[in-house]
């Protein structure tokens, strides 16, 4: 390393895309400072924490959510102006947000690369699926994802619901259990296609963590760490030789000659500031605090702020805007046994509808409905034996389905840094304004009711819990593109204002697909890390 930097390498954010730079970089001998705003944890006491939550519900309840780095559901931390409530969901700690997540890890089709030229609709990301293909299969090796190899070649095509892959799953999914089985022979005989979820989770030992032991705790915490989280990537980043600095919330990013950025500038809990130098920057604080960090870095050199001259900075808020229903059906499945969504359906992922409407993905929610329906029998005054009964009898019957939407990038759309309210450093809080009146997203939300009416008359279900919407899977807020007039980063993830700094997360993503799209990001940040090797 040049001894004139700190490091060849800053990395702001140590979550599963801040991590997997950090690693590969460090691992190739590169001097890596990896920055994290949050604290670093153990798993047992997060274990602790969620057994002895009330708010089993909360998937943020067990984490800290300390003052100096407030996470999304944080006291007094973000502001909704917008026509729709967003609560974005995430989490500030070393290993960042996927230590709650489900772990389902999707590829993209090929076609949603092309939205605007083969539908009419959004953007064009400025590369293909081919682009990314080897990088998905990298993807997958780091975290170690599960899938079924035969189901994604019986069904590879651009209207099926998998794209072409060139490597197997690194492990086999799991074979389904007898609610899944059912729910695969119901739908399949109606013409459903009823597939196993890829996900980020052990199916054998695999990466020295452990076979998944089906504890259904995957949301909000896996105890067995069976489950991927971020925070793999971040201990081997250390390991590979990375400094991590823990507790450290970057509050500026400093622009020199010809754009190229020279420092930034992080506070410790105490309030003090601290600045680091460095050839290369990476910004991978999630779709949130990535732009409120970019669009507060306001200087004379950058004076809409960092990576701005597009304006994009914060816009584009988009998410897969995601519905649930819920029923109590004829047959007893008994959900809650192994992980929290191993089964999804689909009637279709692409095709001539996507002119019109968003696609969808319906996921089978596989969790323990036992509190939900305690809540409802109590409020309706059953006690005693018969709520025993009862609790019993409709957790057997209970069938929640969620199923994600596409909401195209809306430039109105936006987070903002708040000019007026400060968090506990001084810092400003992040300011949400979002809307989901989306023509295109309302017309795949009416196609989602008549699928939720058509899986209602097949079990025999009668409603228990009747439509609502959450906003999972936050992206879009630093768009990449190929016109640098309306886009903040090109296709390898560089922004267009600085040769030097690069952005990674699903916050880059042009468009978001009806899938989730950690798998997306992080192939996109190894394609990131491999392009700055080649420059240092
Ligand atoms: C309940 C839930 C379930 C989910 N399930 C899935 C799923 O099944 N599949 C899927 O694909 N996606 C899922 N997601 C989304 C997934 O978690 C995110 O896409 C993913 O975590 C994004 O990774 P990231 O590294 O970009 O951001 P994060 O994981 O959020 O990491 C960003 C890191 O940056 C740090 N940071 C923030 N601000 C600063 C700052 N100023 N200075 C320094 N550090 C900072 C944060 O503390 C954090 O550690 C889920 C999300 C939630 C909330
Ligand atoms: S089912 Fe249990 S062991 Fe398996 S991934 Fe989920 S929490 Fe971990």
């Amino acid at each position: 390393m040049n001894s004139d930097y700190d490091a060849d390498v800053i990395v702001i954010g140590s979550g599963v895309c801040g991590s997997v730079i950090a690693h590969r970089l460090a691992k190739a001998g590169k001097a890596v400072i990896l920055l994290e705003a949050g604290p670093r944890v153990e798993r047992a006491d997060i274990v602790e924490r969620f057994r002895a939550s009330v708010n089993k519900a909360n998937p943020n309840a067990p984490y800290p959510d300390l003052p100096h780095a407030r996470d999304s559901f944080g006291k007094d931390y973000i502001i909704e102006k917008g026509e729709t409530v967003n609560r974005p969901s995430y989490l500030r700690l070393v290993g960042g947000t996927t230590w709650h997540w489900a772990g389902a890890a999707w590829r993209l089709l090929p076609n949603d690369f092309h939205m605007r030229s083969l539908y009419g609709v959004g953007r064009d990301w400025p590369i293909s699926y081919d682009d990314l293909e080897p990088y998905y299969g990298q993807a997958e090796r780091e975290l170690g994802v599960s899938g079924n190899d035969q189901e994604n070649q019986g069904a590879t095509g651009l209207d099926g619901p998998f794209p072409p892959r060139s490597t197997p799953y690194p492990m086999a999914a799991a074979p389904f259990d007898y609610m899944h089985e059912r729910i695969r022979q119901v739908l399949t005989a109606d013409g459903f296609k009823v597939l196993h979820e890829p996900a980020a989770r052990n199916s054998d030992i695999y990466d020295n963590r452990p076979t998944c032991g089906g504890n259904n705790s995957c949301t909000p915490i896996c105890p067995i760490g069976a489950l991927y989280n971020g925070a793999v990537h971040a201990v081997k980043a250390e390991t590979a030789g990375a400094r991590l600095i823990s507790n450290a919330v970057v509050f500026r990013i400093e622009a020199g000659a010809a754009g190229k950025i020279t420092a930034i500038s992080y506070k410790s809990p105490d309030g003090a500031d601290h600045r680091l130098t460095a050839r290369y920057f990476v910004a991978a604080a999630y779709a949130i605090e990535t732009p409120k960090l970019l669009l507060m870095s306001v200087s004379e050199q950058a004076p809409q702020g960092i990576a701005n001259s597009s304006g994009m900075v914060g816009r584009n808020l988009t998410c897969q805007p995601e519905s649930r229903i819920s029923m109590i059906i004829r047959e007893p499945l008994w959900p809650g046994r192994g992980p929290v969504h191993p089964q999804v359906f689909f009637r279709e992922r692409d095709g001539a509808f996507r002119k019109d409407r968003s696609a969808s993905k319906h996921v089978i929610n596989n969790n323990v409905p036992n509190q939900e329906i305690t809540a409802r029998l109590l409020k309706q005054g059953v006690i005693g034996r018969r709520l025993d009964e009862q609790v019993r009898d409709q957790a057997s019957r209970f069938l929640e389905i969620t199923t994600q939407h596409e909401l195209p990038p809306n430039p109105a759309n936006r987070i903002v840094p708040s000019t007026t309210e400060r968090d506990a450093l001084g810092l400003p809080r992040p300011e949400i304004h979002f809307s989901r009146e989306d023509p295109y997203l309302l017309a795949g939300a009416a196609a989602t009711k008549r699928d939720y009416q058509r899986v209602m008359e097949l079990f025999g279900g009668t409603p228990f819990e009747d439509w609502r919407w959450a906003h999972p899977h936050s992206q879009g807020t630093t768009i990449m593109g190929s016109d640098p007039r309306d886009s903040v980063v090109d296709g390898f993830g560089r922004t267009h204002d600085h040769p030097n700094l690069f952005i990674a997360g699903p916050n880059v993503m042009t468009m978001p697909g009806a899938v989730n799209p950690t798998l997306t990001a992080t192939a996109l940040a190894l394609r990131s890390a491999d392009t700055i090797l080649r420059e240092i």
